[in-house]
């Protein structure tokens, strides 16, 4: 990739202004995605890049009694890095299978959440939080919530000429918390899927579930998480077959190749067996 000029900002104003100044630069974080592209996907790009390494305003953590806040410049490393109450176990279980502890260690979230054409790791898991992402472009600013950036086939929609600045974490608790990774381990490939679930009971009724499946497109439809939620647990087989029916026919309307449908649908089973397993004799 050929950069004619690297712009370094010391501040998040002069970020901004930066990208105001060059709307179509690169913005790079960690530079983790960006520069281990294949040379030929580099090609065309634009060669003027705004570092948001430097900028303080991006790198901080808070958390409150509701939720977290990361500053999107926050590395893997460093969330990994919280106590237990700062982070959620399921969410620490997704990036510690995110690349190699050198990765982790420069790789930022806010860079995990913003590169084009598929999701990344940590977008099911965060999706599935409600988290929230703040975008700054100029002096406007708005929160918009990580469910709204998965375009109608389930395509990342990710905004173009803004900074994506800080990530809110709801710290909301779940009974139960899956995330698996499919395919090849600690890599960034179109080849690997990500199965995310969580669910919160109250007494014997599954009050709250989410279900997120990635693959070379996001698949969650919270129709049918809808129609499960308020079931009595351990779900009935029936509750179960008429819920993975449902999610077949949610496959079909977008798209999902044949061959892929069984293992989503089989993982979808496998949490309902370990909400059953879980819920009071
Ligand atoms: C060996 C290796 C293994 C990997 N394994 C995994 C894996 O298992 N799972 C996984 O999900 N990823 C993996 N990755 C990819 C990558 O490390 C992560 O996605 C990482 O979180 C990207 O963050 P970054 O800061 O390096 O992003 P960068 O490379 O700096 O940027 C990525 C994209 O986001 C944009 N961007 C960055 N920050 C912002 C911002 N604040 N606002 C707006 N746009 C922004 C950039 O313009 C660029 O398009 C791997 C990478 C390597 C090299």
């Amino acid at each position: 990739m050929r950069i004619d000029e690297v712009i370094v900002p010391n501040t998040l104003g002069e970020a901004l202004a930066a990208l105001k100044r060059n709307p179509d630069a690169l913005l790079c974080a960690g530079g983790t995605e960006l520069f281990s592209d294949e040379p030929a996907d580099q090609a065309g790009r634009p060669r003027i890049l705004i570092s948001l390494h430097g900028v303080p305003e991006l790198r901080h953590i808070s958390r409150t009694d509701h939720y977290i806040e990361v500053g999107s410049t926050t590395t893997l490393g460093e969330l990994l890095a919280l106590k237990a109450e700062f982070l959620p176990e399921t969410l620490r279980t997704v990036i510690r299978r995110i690349g190699t502890y050198a990765v982790r260690n420069l790789a930022t979230l806010g860079g995990n959440l913003s590169a084009p054409g598929r999701f990344r790791d940590c977008f099911p898991i965060l999706a599935c939080m409600d988290a929230l992402a703040e975008y700054r472009q100029g002096a406007a600013s708005r929160w918009v919530n990580l469910n709204r950036l998965v375009g109608n086939r389930g395509t990342p929609l990710i905004p173009k000429g803004e900074i994506l600045t800080r990530i809110r974490i709801p710290l909301t608790g779940w009974d139960l918390g899956i995330a698996h990774k499919l395919g090849l381990p600690r890599a960034n490939s179109g080849k690997t899927s990500l199965f995310v679930a969580l669910a919160r009971t109250d007494k014997r009724v599954l009050s709250d579930i989410r279900l997120f499946y990635m693959s070379d497109r996001a698949l969650r439809s919270r129709e049918i998480e809808t129609s499960i939620a308020g079931k009595r647990i351990p779900l009935s087989s029936r509750d179960m077959e008429s819920a993975l029916g449902a999610y077949a026919s949610y496959c079909a309307r977008m798209g999902v190749p044949e061959s892929s449908v069984p293992r989503f649908l089989d993982l979808v089973r496998r949490a309902f067996a370990q909400l059953n397993e879980g819920a009071p004799a």
